[in-house]
Order: structure tokens, then sequence, then C-alpha cells
């Protein structure tokens, strides 16, 4: 389907709220019916229907046909989180005594769902390095029900072999979801390499603008259907139409916004590498990334979300250098307008900082709309400083 068709058109229902080029929030949390027959039928199959805004909304609608479409998928299921996507999906897949294969160093709180969440009702999970394809085949158990992906995740950029882990998934009969916040539809898209759930922070670059918190899983009808009606509706984690506007809004923009963000992110990675303060970039589309053939096989473009350790790591000079950064503002998140910092120590007790730990000296940073120019003058001065 063509983007601009997705972007511009699917979906869009302009005769019916007055040729309104943008369409109506539908602030409704309720639809009212003609007559009981007609509430009886919409009763059946909520899943189709406007009946009640905790399922179905119509704006909402505009968006799910649009995220599904650039997915190449054939539904979508909006939530008002990424993290409920993923583990309110997960959780109408997997029963008591099933077993899960996910990486290791997924988003924190999809980490916490495996570790502290899914044991409580016998969900066991094998966290793998899952750059290496044999770590899955070894980790496989009669119980395996599901695979779960992060390519790349969101501090060391690992990525795992889509199609390979995909097709392996499948002759096992074991079902398999990825966090695509990374990419996006526009840079991955994982449904055509067989996977069979894709999540994604909406929060991040479809939003775009750092002013709303949404996600989304798309795949097969039947199996979105079923997420739906059961812990969905049990759940109730719905977005809310005035969110699916802001959604909307950012769409129209995405296919900009996020080459701007892959572009600059090029310059800035490529200036940090040649600057002598710069220990090592982490990056997917750095000359210098251990996977870089296989991020060019399965990607089409890279996120703007990268992470680098300098040369100096000690505490005192990763903060400085944060503290010292006037117009990159230092905060969680990513995939805005606004270029962001956030050092790994941030989360770490000063007093278990770790030198020799890799992890612990990574520097996080994300690329938005701004002048690249503009950003090299602040990382450049703040890198400068001889204060210490
Ligand atoms: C932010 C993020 C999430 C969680 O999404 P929320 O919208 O904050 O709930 C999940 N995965 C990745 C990779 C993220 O960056």
């Amino acid at each position: 389907m063509d983007l601009s068709f997705i972007l511009n058109e699917l979906g869009e229902d302009r005769e019916n709220y007055f040729n309104a080029v943008s369409p109506p929030i539908m602030q409704s949390s309720n639809f009212a019916f003609k007559t009981v027959a007609d509430i009886r039928q919409a009763m059946t199959c909520e899943f189709d229907t406007n009946l009640y805004s905790r399922g179905q909304n119509p704006t909402l609608t505009i968006l799910r046909k649009k995220l599904a479409a650039l997915d190449g998928a054939e539904d979508a299921l909006l939530f008002n989180s990424g993290i409920a996507a993923i583990t309110v999906s997960m959780l109408s897949l997997l029963k008591s005594g099933d077993h899960v294969i996910a990486i290791d160093d997924a988003y924190s709180w999809t980490s916490k769902f495996f570790k502290s969440f899914l044991p409580k009702f016998n969900v066991t999970t094998t966290l793998i390095d899952g750059t290496d394809f044999s770590n899955f085949e070894n980790a496989i158990l009669p119980s395996t029900r599901l695979i779960f992906l992060e390519s790349p995740n969101t501090l060391t950029y690992q990525l795992q072999d889509i199609k390979k882990v995909a097709g392996l998934a499948k002759s096992k009969g074991i079902l398999t979801m990825i966090d695509n916040s990374y990419c996006t539809p526009l840079f991955q898209q994982p449904i055509n390499l067989g996977i069979d759930l894709v999540a994604q922070s909406a929060t991040k670059y479809i939003g775009g603008h750092s002013d709303v918190v949404a996600g989304v899983i798309t795949g097969r009808k039947a199996l979105i259907k079923q997420i739906f009606e059961n812990e969905f509706m049990n759940f109730g984690p719905a977005l809310s139409p005035h969110s699916a506007w802001l959604l909307l809004r950012g769409l129209r923009t995405l296919p900009l916004r996020l080459q701007r963000s892959f572009e600059s992110t090029q310059i800035i990675t490529q200036w940090l590498e040649a600057n002598e303060a710069i220990q090592k970039v982490l990056w997917p589309f750095s000359a210098s990334f251990n996977q870089l053939t296989l991020a060019h096989e399965q990607m089409q473009g890279c996120g703007g979300l990268f992470s680098f350790i300098l040369k100096d790591s000690s505490l005192s000079k990763i903060e400085d250098f944060c503290n010292r950064l006037k117009h990159i503002m230092i905060a969680v998140s990513w995939g805005g307008h606004e270029s962001l910092i956030v050092p790994s120590i941030a989360s770490i007790p000063e007093n278990q900082y770790r030198t020799d730990d890799e992890h612990h000296q990574l520097i996080r940073m994300y690329i938005g709309l701004e002048e690249p120019d503009y950003l090299i003058k602040d990382l450049a001065q703040a890198l400068a400083s001889k204060n210490q």
C-alpha cells in the first residue's frame, strides 16, 4: 500500500464529518443504538463496533487502520502505553506452565515482566544473548510458547536475525513477538520477515512530539481479536481519543522526522567517532558496528538513538559532561523533536559504579530535529571542558 495513501487517506471518512481535513476527536465514552436488536448485534462483536470506548472508538479506528497498514498487518490494537501493548498481549498468549525465550537486554520494564511478573503465574523465561542464533535453538523446550525479540534494543543496539528466528519458531509452532519501536515500520517490517506480533511504543517516533504516551500491537486479525476480547477488555488499557488524535497528527510527518533524525545521527555519530575524547560509539549503522551486515540486511534505515563511551569514564567526568550541555536535555525517552541524553549512571547507585563495566559507562543520546551543527557545538563545548 502506498505510504502517502496510508498517512493521508486510509481510514479517514471525511464526508461524514463536514469534510474536515483533520478528523474529529470523538470524545465519547459511549455510543447509542436505535433498537434493542441493534445493540444486541453490537454486543456480539464489540471488536468491530463502536459500543463503548474501553473497546473501540472512531478516532482510534482511523489510527488502527493506518498502523496496521504500515506494518503490512491485518489488524492493530492501540494501548495507553507501549508497555501495556507488550505485557497485556503476552498475558493473552501465555498460560501457566508455558515457557518463553526472550533476549536478555530488552527494555527495562519488559525485562522486569519476564523476571518478576510472569513467574507469579508459573510462566518461565529463558533470557538469551540474541546476537547468536544458536542460543534460540538451544533454549527451545517442549513447553516453549513464545519468542520475544527487540531488534535493535535501545541501549546496546544488539540485533537478532529476525527472519531466521521467525523461521525457526514457525517450524516448531512457537509464536513470535518483536518490539519494533526503534525502527518503526518505515525502517523495518518484521511481519514481512515472518514475525507474528509487532509491538511499538507509539510514545516515541509515532507520536514524535513528546506529548503522548501510547502503544500499539499489530498482527493477524485472529490474534489481535483474541487479545482484544480477553485481556484487553478485562484490564482496560484503552487509549484516549485525544491521544489517538495526537498520534494521527504525529503520523502525518513520520517519514520526514524519521529521515531527519536518521541523517543527523549519521553526521553526529561520525563526528563523535572522530573526537579524541570518545572511546566508542554504538549505533547499528556505524561503520564500526559489529552487526553492520545484518543491520543493512534487515533495516532500511536507523533510528536516532545511540550510545557512546567517553575515554575518561570517571563518574564525575560523565556527570560533568552531561551537566554542561546547554541545549541537549537530560531526560529519559526519545523519538520526539528534541535531542536528549541520559547516562547509565543515572540508574546506578554511585557506590556501585564500575569503570570496567561497559554498561555502566554508556551514555545514551537521542538526536531530534535540530540542526546537526547546533548539537555538535553543544557536544563540543561540553567535551572541551577542562574543569575536572
Ligand atoms: C519506551 C519504550 C517502551 C515502553 O513504552 P511506553 O510507551 O513508555 O510504555 C518499550 N520498548 C521500548 C524499546 C521503548 O523505548
